[in-house]
């Protein structure tokens, strides 16, 4: 009987560790290699080059709010260590205009999303800065269709003023009803996509580059400035910059507490690889996911970035 006992009690223990370890740990390392080409910097460049017009002159970063969370949300296995959380949308400012990228998170969705209660926060003045810059932009555009990186966009209190500023892609402009607040602005509704799907130059400097994976209409934006730096934004590609660094993703336990529907794990993973050999084969190249507060911080440190929109 004790023998039984025994058995059935380590049968349950090697059940729960693989259980664990598939939840936390398992299937989300980068392959050896990713498709030749899936990063393709040299065509982005070129785009670059043969435009015309005046190239950006800096890239800056509107936080509207912050949180914190464990590590080990953010990237499978690490099970020690805090993800400081940063809510923010980006502006590219040109000689005389100005593109915002992100529509970032309302009080609203973001007092509903709080991780840490004494790390959050949201800052109400800076969201007004968000939306007032949106309409002083050139062109608005979004990294993907996720409600953290979207309200500003969907719940903008003047959607007829926004709508022919926004550039989106068909994934992104058809996922725009499922955040409004109530039916979404008619202006918004059946928004002609401006993106269309392939890699694309929206301004001078500024390529936006469709990268299915995270959300079917998530991009990455390269921008090169006039002094020449190149920065190349991934978005939710991943949440810290420690998961390009280690080659891993998020745990599958993220699939079932935040995402629906899924993200596509086989393509982050090549996703990740492929940016980590790009920063290898790219020293001088700055890369920047939308969450990870402590590497923004040291890219301000660094001069690279600046905190808060220009007017
Ligand atoms: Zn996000
Ligand atoms: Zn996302």
């Amino acid at each position: 009987m004790l023998k039984w006992i025994i058995r059935i009690a380590a049968a349950l223990a090697v059940f729960v560790i693989a259980g664990g370890w598939w939840l936390f740990a398992g299937f989300s390392k980068a392959p050896a290699k990713a498709p030749p080409g899936l990063l393709d910097i040299d065509q982005w460049r070129n785009m670059i080059r043969e435009a015309d017009g005046d190239l950006p002159t800096e890239v800056r970063v509107l936080e509207v709010g912050h949180d914190s969370a464990p590590m080990l949300a953010a990237r499978a296995g690490a099970f020690t260590g805090q993800w400081l959380t940063s809510y923010n949308s980006v502006q590219i400012v040109f000689p005389g205009s100005t593109l915002v990228i992100g529509g970032a998170l309302d009080r609203p969705t973001s007092e509903g999303m709080v991780q840490a209660p004494d790390d959050w926060s949201f800052d109400d003045a800076a969201y007004r800065t968000l939306v007032d810059s949106m309409l002083r932009a050139d062109k608005v555009l979004m990294t993907h269709e996720h409600l953290d990186h979207v309200m500003a966009i969907a719940r903008h209190p003047d959607a007829d003023a926004l709508a022919p500023r926004l550039w989106l892609n068909a994934p992104q402009a058809a996922a725009l009803p499922q955040f409004a607040t109530g039916e979404l602005p008619a202006a918004l509704r059946d928004l002609p996509p401006r993106l269309n799907g392939t890699v694309q130059l929206v301004a001078p400097g500024v390529v936006a580059i469709p990268m299915a994976g995270h959300t079917p209409g998530a991009q990455l934006l390269f921008i090169t400035l006039q002094n020449g730096h190149e920065y190349l934004m991934i978005g939710d590609t991943v949440w810290s910059m420690s998961s390009i660094e280690d080659l891993t993703m998020r745990p599958v336990f993220t699939q079932f507490i935040v995402f629906d529907p899924n993200e596509d794990r086989d393509a982050i993973r090549t996703q990740i690889r492929a940016v980590h050999d790009l920063m290898q084969a790219n020293p001088q190249l700055t890369v920047f996911p939308s969450h990870d507060r402590i590497w923004l911080g040291k890219l301000s440190a660094d001069g690279l970035i600046s905190w808060g929109f220009a007017d």
